[in-house]
């Protein structure tokens, strides 16, 4: 094995996918807990990481509605938001990441209040205020929550277009086995022909796994795929996504704390990297899962006996993928160019 852990700890790194209600420490969920008098199911580390176990136990929809549940019942102010998005950010630089996407669905915000549109401004407003801290560079992609209705849907991306200033992308999140993705066709259509980009999660879960790839790609015309667990098994998908260049965002250690799959061998990266699909590594929910992108790679390159050639490729993948404008990415790929050797 060529490459150490202290090596890839120490190499510059790109997040696509990250979600901010996955990403908040115990600390701060403790410390914003007590801030505004809400009382949780649990009161110290060792039970809120046995509580988030449990819930993965139990399956998908429980993780979902009581472990980002719990967390989310302290990010109902614009204050909390603007603080978990900043410590976020903080997470990423302390794990070397020099560019980094964090996502978050505003519908589960406004329990106190918060409009969509705030709650996208607050997020927003602590990611700029950890950029000039920290020197790295950020966006926000905003989620809809695919249990909702296609009217909410359709709200959501409406006030993602009125957010431009703040947010660059619309996803499709949660339970992918009952909501495919057409139920939110009119959402996305909003987004066709402006700046807004597009990524779904498809491929992730439940019995239709490859119709939702293919729908993802050819109706809500995604410009990348989240996880795509089997998409190395479709020849078809593989020429799709080559041919339009839709970019895929892996997250191994999240499908294998979920059970979807048992290694990241089961994601055949290296096939995808050499059959020259976009493919990049992220986290998805590292401080729930406690792990960090580094966890991530660093299993990967281990699983495929990777050299830094292919290390590099996977960040520089990432970066063709990247919402955010060529001055940035031009930048990115010379640290990339000149670190990875
Ligand atoms: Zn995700």
């Amino acid at each position: 094995m060529g490459l150490s852990r202290q090596v890839i700890e120490s190499l510059p790194k790109i997040e696509l996918h990250r979600h901010l209600d996955g990403d908040i420490k115990p600390d701060l969920i403790f410390e914003l807990a007590k801030e505004q008098n809400i009382k949780l199911p649990v009161d110290n580390k060792k039970d809120l990481n046995r509580y988030f176990s449990k819930k993965r136990e139990e399956g998908f929809n429980s993780l979902i509605t009581d472990g980002f549940g719990l967390v989310n019942t302290v990010l109902q102010t614009g204050e909390a938001l603007r603080r978990a998005a900043y410590e976020s950010v903080r997470n990423m630089k302390n794990e070397n990441i020099i560019y980094g996407e964090l996502r978050f669905a505003p519908e589960l915000h406004t329990e106190k209040g918060l409009s969509y549109k705030q709650a996208i401004y607050e997020a927003r407003m602590g990611m700029k205020e950890a950029e000039k801290d920290f020197g790295i560079s950020t966006n926000l992609i905003s989620c809809i929550c695919r249990n909702s209705s296609a009217e909410l849907g359709e709200q959501i991306a409406k006030t993602v277009m009125d957010s431009q200033m703040y947010t660059v992308a619309l996803d499709l999140a949660c339970d992918e086995a009952n909501n495919p993705p057409e139920k939110h066709k009119k959402a996305y259509e909003l987004t066709f022909n402006t700046d807004i980009k597009r990524t779904v999660h498809a491929g992730e879960l439940g019995n239709n796994q490859y119709q939702n790839m293919v729908t993802a790609i050819n109706t809500l015309h995604a410009d990348r795929i989240s996880h795509a667990i089997h998409i190395s098994e479709y020849k078809d998908l593989i020429n799709i996504v080559r041919e339009k260049n839709i970019g895929i965002e892996m997250s191994p250690k999240s499908n294998i704390y979920c059970k979807f799959i048992k290694s990241t061998k089961d994601l055949n990266i290296t096939k995808l990297i050499k059959e020259n699909v976009l493919v990049s590594i992220n986290s998805d929910d590292p401080a729930m899962f406690e792990y960090t992108l580094c966890d991530t790679l660093y299993e990967v390159a281990n699983d495929y006996n990777l050299e830094i050639g292919s290390l590099k490729q996977l960040q520089l993948n990432a970066i063709q993928m990247a919402f955010t404008n060529n001055k940035i990415k031009e930048k990115l790929r010379r640290i990339i160019t000149d670190t990875y050797k």
